[in-house]
């Protein structure tokens, strides 16, 4: 295979071997390809029947003929099919000999060994190495390399692009259960259709093919030139909704033919409509000319200076470095920095289950990673509820309510696009009437944002806004209680078992921290920046006034009851719901209870995923820590795990509360959610936030940080085996890079001269200096916990370099 790869560490690779048709479209999902402007599904070049292949390009919605604005499937630019004598090479008409694949998520590339071998026993040998340019993120490029292994062969080559694919919509109810054929699997959805021709065409350079979105009327123009390591004639293959290149070239046996296709995409959401060609043509022009290694190399280094910034290992876990990496490399395929228009879906750009709408995951489950560790892209996602904001007003005011509320689902525009239905028609969805707790998820992005980076700009012209519009929805949609308390009723809180419900604790906790920070923000503005206050007051029509009945709405919300023991009531009525024993499927994950499922949970105790848990993770300053112990003890038990942002999160507050055995089981179930498939639909899309919440986990779980008051903070602690976890996080103008072990943490800050933190570990305060590496002895600063002797910590601090 790839010689570059040789010799790689496996920490760095996810292998599949052998081809299984049943777990084809887990690979295609999980070996995803992608640039924060488009993923790429790792579907085989060729196609196979039961194959999901898919393309998405960032902000590509539409809304033809199906229910919802979705992400459009956009044209495949991998097609590459190769007939050697007559036979097409594919899964079904050569019987396949050996299949391997591997991703290099250290270098963001796909590559592939497959030997066919036809029915006259003709043995051929693909190789091909693809990815989306994380350099120039409008390039696409593929090679590969075919090699007739025990034979001389014509060898014909059709390589393309392809825009005949359609998304899936609806899927049929079935009476019987549904065929478990996985080649059929996807035969009775129904589909829908957003793609209409525009042009296709031939140049000197290639092929050129245009379409456009049918109802919002995005024009995308994919620019493909094909090259080859023989001389050969190229003929050019015209179809509707389709243009190839197409070749032949007799090749002697152990031969190999080399084949590079570059691809380029444009679509005018970034250009004027009839300059997508001319631009897609240029650059394919410019990257043709440097040829594909220098491409690659470029790709690469991308890639290096990406994982620099982010890497997380597990020294002693060969296996959970290759997971956690895994899960970086998603995050980083699903956003860049330069599109504040653009959000992340809850499958990122790999599939289209939840039709590429953005929820709540962004800013509580993956934020966070990009906070710290590329900030300008945690910028252009806030950015991007900016760009929304109008959006979240007509929502607001549909509901009959002042100022603004975010989509529980957004797609571009911010207007709710919550399905009402289930995707087989059979049950009514509400949550884009009641899951009203991301409009808070967007405060609580806002606030960590501006508190690790210190960007007060992004608060000036963006947040302030966004904090005061979607304060005064809260305040109007709090609804007066006759004993001057204020209740939320008819919600649904981060458990979605339970619909309709009033006063959801994680809810109700929420509003009153988003209001009080918009007072906060409003308060600390009107010293700091009066004259853009003054401006966007002027703007928006806000008053000192206004802001005081925020406060004090806020002082009187409803807060759900508290047992003696600190457990908090989940929502009115919830103690009073009838407990059900949970049992392990073979995954070692929950189960439903016989005859239960998503839809009939309502009358029982058992949740879908962390909610009063959630709470007391995302604020963590407001519960002591026996409160935040008694709630994941009473809730842990009930909680079935049906969402991936559960376990991730019980595993970080499994280890706050001193659960470490579960706490290890639960990052396993997160970390490898994906490449596991434990939740059983890897095919539909990566669970991008469970993603982000690995990181969380590593970061937050293992190493124990948190911001307070300004602060960073660090509680580390590793499970038995793990002699060491290592992490970075971008603070304000400086980095730091972290290294717990099992007895002591390392800190290194890196910044500007004379840069320095203070940080505190394990409660005590440490001064961190850049370029000096500081040691805390943990069991000196846990024993110093106890007795709160300053000087002994003091002692435990050794500075090493300085
Ligand atoms: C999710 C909801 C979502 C709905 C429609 C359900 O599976 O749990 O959060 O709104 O699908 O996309
Ligand atoms: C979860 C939500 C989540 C959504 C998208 C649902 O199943 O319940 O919390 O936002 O999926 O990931």
């Amino acid at each position: 295979m790839d010689r570059n790869f040789e010799d790689a560490d496996p920490q760095w690779l996810v292998v599949e071997d052998g081809f299984a048709a049943a777990r084809a479209n887990a690979y295609e999902t999980i070996f995803a390809t992608g640039n924060g402007y488009l993923g790429t599904r790792g579907s085989l070049e060729e196609g196979h029947e039961g194959a999901l292949p898919g393309t998405y390009l960032r902000g590509v919605f539409d809304h033809h003929d199906s229910r919802v604005i979705e992400l459009v499937k956009a044209p495949d630019w991998v097609s590459l099919a190769v007939v050697v004598d007559g036979t097409r090479l594919d899964v079904t008409s050569a019987s396949v000999v050996h299949h391997r694949r591997i991703l290099d998520l250290r270098q963001g590339t796909l590559l592939r060994e497959t030997v066919f071998e036809d029915s006259e026993g003709r043995r051929t040998r693909i190789e091909t190495v693809r990815f989306a340019s994380a350099a120039d993120e409008h390039l696409c490029c593929l090679q590969a390399r075919i090699t007739p292994e025990n034979h001389a062969a014509s060898i014909r080559v059709h390589s393309g692009v392809d825009a005949t694919g359609y998304n899936l919509d609806r899927r049929p109810i079935y009476t019987e259960p549904p065929p478990d054929d996985p080649q059929m699997k996807w035969h009775k959805w129904a589909k829908s259709k957003h793609l209409e021709e525009v042009a296709h065409a031939e140049s000197a350079d290639g092929i050129y093919l245009e379409t456009r979105t049918i109802d919002t009327g995005i024009t995308i123009g994919y620019a493909a030139r094909t090259t080859v390591s023989a001389p050969v004639e190229f003929e050019v293959e015209q179809r509707h909704k389709v243009v190839a290149q197409v070749f032949q070239a007799p090749v002697a046996a152990g031969e190999t033919l080399t084949v590079e296709k570059l691809v380029t995409i444009h679509t005018s959401r970034d250009l004027a409509a009839d300059s997508v060609r001319r631009s897609c043509l240029q650059e394919l022009r410019h990257h043709a000319a440097a040829g594909f290694d220098a491409c690659r190399d470029r790709h690469r280094a991308a890639w290096a200076a990406k994982w620099a910034d982010s890497d997380v290992t597990i020294d002693g876990d060969a296996d959970a470095t290759r997971a956690v990496r895994f899960n970086l490399y998603q995050l980083l395929i699903a956003a860049t920095e330069s599109d504040p228009r653009v959000n992340i879906g809850a499958n990122s750009l790999t599939g289209e289950r939840y039709r590429g709408h953005a929820f709540w995951d962004t800013e509580v489950f993956m934020l966070p990673f990009f906070i710290y560790t590329q900030p300008e892209t945690a910028r252009a996602l806030l950015r991007y509820r900016y760009h929304t904001l109008d959006g979240a007003r007509r929502n607001a005011h549909d509901g009959g309510f002042r100022g603004a509320r975010y989509a529980w689902e957004s797609a571009d525009t911010g207007v709710e696009t919550t399905p009402q239905w289930t995707v087989d028609g059979a049950h009514r969805i509400w949550m884009g009437e009641e899951e009203i707790h991301v409009t808070s998820a967007v405060a609580f992005g806002l606030m960590a944002y501006v508190a690790a980076t210190g960007d007060q700009a992004l608060l000036t012209d963006y947040g302030a806004e966004i904090l005061f519009e979607t304060s005064r929805f809260w305040a109007d949609r709090l609804e007066p209680m006759p004993n001057g308390r204020y209740a939320l009723s008819r919600v649904v809180g981060p458990d979605e078992f339970h619909e309709h419900v009033d006063n959801s604790a994680y809810t109700n906790y929420l509003v009153r921290w988003h209001l009080r920070q918009a007072a906060q923000v409003y308060a600390d503005l009107a010293v700091s920046h009066p004259r853009e206050l003054a401006d966007l007051s002027g703007r928006i029509g806000l008053q000192a006034d206004e802001v005081q009945e925020w406060l004090d709405r806020a002082d009187r919300i409803r807060l759900p009851i508290q047992t003696d023991d600190g457990v908090i009531e989940q929502f009115d009525g919830y103690f009073g719901l009838e407990s059900l024993p949970v049992t392990l499927d073979a995954n070692d994950m929950p189960q439903y209870p016989p005859g239960y499922h998503h839809h009939n949970l309502a009358a029982t105790k058992l949740l879908k995923q962390a909610d009063v848990v959630m709470l007391t993770y995302v604020l963590p300053d407001e519960f002591p820590e026996p409160v935040k112990r008694a709630n994941y003890e009473y809730y842990e038990p009930l909680t079935l795990h049906k969402s991936s942002l559960s376990p991730a999160i019980h595993s970080i507050m499994g280890i706050e509360v001193g659960d470490p055995a579960r706490a290890v089981q639960y990052f396993r179930r997160a970390a490898f959610v994906d490449l596991a498939d434990n939740q059983g639909n890897t095919e539909e899309g990566i669970h991008i936030a469970s993603a982000g919440a690995t990181w969380q986990m590593m970061v937050c779980g293992f190493g124990g940080f948190r911001v307070r008051h300004g602060r960073m903070t660090f509680k580390p602690w590793l499970p038995a085996g793990w002699n060491a976890v290592t992490f970075r996080l971008k603070w304000h103008a400086t980095g730091v890079l972290v290294c717990v072990r099992p007895t002591s943490a390392t800190f290194l800050l890196s910044g500007p001269d004379g840069s320095h933190e203070t940080i505190l570990v394990n409660d005590h305060q440490v001064e961190l200096s850049a370029g000096r590496e500081v040691v805390v002895d943990l069991a000196d600063a846990r024993a110093g916990r106890a007795n709160r002797s300053r000087s002994r910590v003091e002692e435990a601090v050794r500075r090493v370099n300085g």
